[in-house]
């Protein structure tokens, strides 16, 4: 590939049997957007075209019995190979699995040190278990529930990532301020008209104090993910990061 240091564009390449579930989510707003400026490129490979067989077989069923399909390995194994032809130290296979540790914003941060993240997309009842002792780096799940397939979870995973890559979104500020960024979740927000159906906008956000508002959205962080997300909270006191905010003198 021709990734130049300072304009670095991370691949994503999908191993799929549904391709076309792809280009809606891919072509609109900020991931349309990210790959038109280079920053990120988004590649569908339909696994069927690895099938070598006249009828294109992709799945079989599984030794020992069992309901449903399993998604064979010469044909992944073909997929893959294609886009990975060697080992190489950027580029992360990635496995969308319910078996996998839950996806999370930190390890949406750690996937921006991949030159290329190659996503496979599970269908039926999962893949042969040797293509992924063989290929796969990593098993990722979106989730403790169970899909029909791993296309959402490679797009959930590739719009994370995506936002993340700096130039993609305009603000900078705006990604470091989001929930989850710093263990908590985002004060609440408000936009005009300043009066809505007799409920008020937080009069201190009128204020034109920047100091007043900063220490008040610090707070209503904390207090709402206290009050929403106890287990967010219980890791944020945990991590040391829980001094609470100065006060003012
Ligand atoms: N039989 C498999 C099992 O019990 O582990 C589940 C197969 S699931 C019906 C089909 C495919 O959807 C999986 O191979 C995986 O790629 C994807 N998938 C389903 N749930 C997922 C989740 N929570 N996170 C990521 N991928 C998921």
């Amino acid at each position: 590939s021709s990734k130049s240091s300072n304009s670095p564009c991370l691949e994503f390449h999908f191993l799929t049997l549904f391709p076309d579930l792809f280009p809606a989510v891919l072509g609109t707003s900020l991931l349309g957007r990210a790959q038109e400026q280079g920053l990120a490129s988004f590649t569908t490979h339909q696994l069927r075209d690895q099938a070598k067989d006249k009828h294109r077989t992709v799945d079989d069923t599984p030794y020992g019995g069992g309901a449903g399909m399993l998604m064979k390995a010469d044909v992944l194994y073909a997929a893959w190979q294609a886009i990975v032809p060697e080992r190489n130290p950027k580029t992360r296979t990635l496995l969308l699995s319910p078996q996998g540790p839950r996806f999370t914003q930190k390890r949406a941060h750690e996937l921006l040190a991949y030159d290329r993240l190659v996503l496979i997309c599970g269908h039926y009842e999962g893949l042969d278990e040797r293509f992924i002792e063989e290929c796969v780096d990593e098993e990722l799940s979106i989730g403790d529930y169970v899909l029909t397939g791993g296309e959402l979870p490679a797009l959930v995973i590739a719009d994370t990532v995506t936002r993340l890559i700096p130039g993609v979104v305009g603000n900078p500020a705006s990604v470091a301020d989001d929930s989850l960024e710093n263990g908590l979740l985002k004060s609440p927000q408000y936009t005009r008209p300043r009066v809505w159906r007799d409920r008020e906008v937080p009069e201190i956000l009128l204020s034109g104090n920047h100091t007043a508002i900063a220490a008040w959205r610090d707070a209503e962080s904390r207090r709402r993910t206290q009050a929403k997300r106890p287990d967010l909270w219980e890791a944020f006191l945990a991590s040391g990061a829980s001094l609470p905010p100065k006060k003012k003198s």
